[in-house]
Formats: C-alpha cells, sequence, structure tokens
C-alpha cells in the first residue's frame, strides 16, 4: 500500500458530478464514489463507537447522494458536508487512504 504511515494529499478535487479524487503525496491517485464514501462516514451516528459496528443502513442513503462541500479539518482529515445533510464524520487521511477503491481487495 505505501504511503508511510501517514498519507498526505497533495490535491483533493471533485471528479464528475459526484465523486471525489485524491491525488496523494505519493503520486498515487484515488478516485471515490460519493455514495461508497458517503456509507463509510466514521461518525457515532454512523459507526458505533463502543463496538465499530456499522449502524448506518445502506438502504437509508439514496443512489444519487453527493458531496455538498468539503472542508479540510486541521492537517489531518476532510469533513464531507452530503447532500443528504449529514457532515458529522471526519475523514482522516489515513482512512481514506485506507478506503481507496483501487487498493482494495
Ligand atoms: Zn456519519
Ligand atoms: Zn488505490
Amino acid at each position: 500500500m505505501g504511503d508511510n504511515n501517514r498519507p498526505i494529499p497533495r490535491e483533493i478535487t471533485r471528479a464528475g458530478d459526484h465523486d471525489i479524487r485524491i491525488l496523494w503525496k505519493s503520486g498515487h491517485e484515488s478516485l471515490y464514489p460519493a455514495r461508497y464514501l458517503r456509507l463509510k462516514c466514521p461518525c457515532a451516528g454512523c459507526v458505533d463507537e463502543w463496538t465499530g459496528r456499522k449502524v448506518l443502513r445502506p438502504q437509508e442513503i439514496s443512489e444519487d447522494v453527493a458531496p455538498s462541500s468539503l472542508e479540510l479539518v486541521g492537517r489531518y482529515g476532510l469533513r464531507i458536508r452530503w447532500t443528504d445533510g449529514h457532515s458529522d464524520g471526519i475523514y482522516t487521511f489515513g482512512l481514506l487512504r485506507d478506503l481507496c477503491p483501487c487498493c482494495l481487495g
């Protein structure tokens, strides 16, 4: 997987209508479909903090959910405000790097 321990984005942009693209300092490029990221929201409302179990139910998330704004949080993460009104999750760069679709299984 690489990117050392602390992945750092060089560029975060939108891709297409819905998707988010991150170009990492390592040169690796990640493309995240919007709904995929929405379903991975790490906030306490979507994942049980104690058990790590997912509380969010995919059928409750619209097929065309999209990010309405992206906001950097300090130097470690990204807050995504979604068109369904949800904005509690802070996606750390480490999490985002781990979620890269092209690097998973
Ligand atoms: Zn959430
Ligand atoms: Zn990848």
